[in-house]
C-alpha cells in the first residue's frame, strides 16, 4: 500500500526512483518485504525501487548513520501512537538493540 502511494507521488512530482528503508531483517518478518517482491511491485508500479539498506542488519546501518552524523534524536521507531517513544513495545526494543549492539548512543535515551 504505501509504495502504491508512493508510486502515485513520484508520477504527479515526476520522480524517476522511490527509495524505501527495508533493512534485511523486514524481509525475514513480512512476505511484503521481501526483496523479490518489492520488485514485482516495482515492476507493476512502472517505476524503479531502490533499497539500498536492505542486506544490512540494523546495528550496520545505526554504525553509517552515525558515521554521518544522522541526528537519530528526530528519527522515530516506535510503533505506537504518542509524543514519545515507549521503550515497551517490539519497534522500541529494536531500536534499543540496534543501538546497544553498534556500540552507539541514542540520543534519545540520553536527554
Ligand atoms: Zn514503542
Amino acid at each position: 500500500m504505501y509504495y502504491g502511494i508512493a508510486a502515485s507521488l513520484a508520477d504527479t512530482l515526476g520522480a524517476k526512483k522511490i527509495f524505501g528503508g527495508h533493512i534485511r531483517h523486514d524481509g525475514q518478518v513480512f512476505g511484503d518485504a521481501k526483496r523479490s517482491y518489492l520488485m514485482k511491485i516495482s515492476k507493476l508500479a512502472g517505476i524503479p525501487f531502490s533499497f539500498p539498506f536492505i542486506g544490512l542488519g540494523k546495528k550496520d546501518i545505526i554504525r553509517v548513520g552515525s558515521k554521518l552524523g544522522v541526528p537519530f534524536q528526530h528519527c522515530w521507531s516506535c510503533s505506537r501512537d504518542g509524543k514519545k517513544h515507549c521503550w515497551n513495545c517490539k519497534s522500541c526494543r529494536e531500536r534499543e538493540m540496534g543501538f546497544r549492539e553498534a556500540g552507539v548512543k541514542d540520543p534519545l535515551k540520553h536527554v
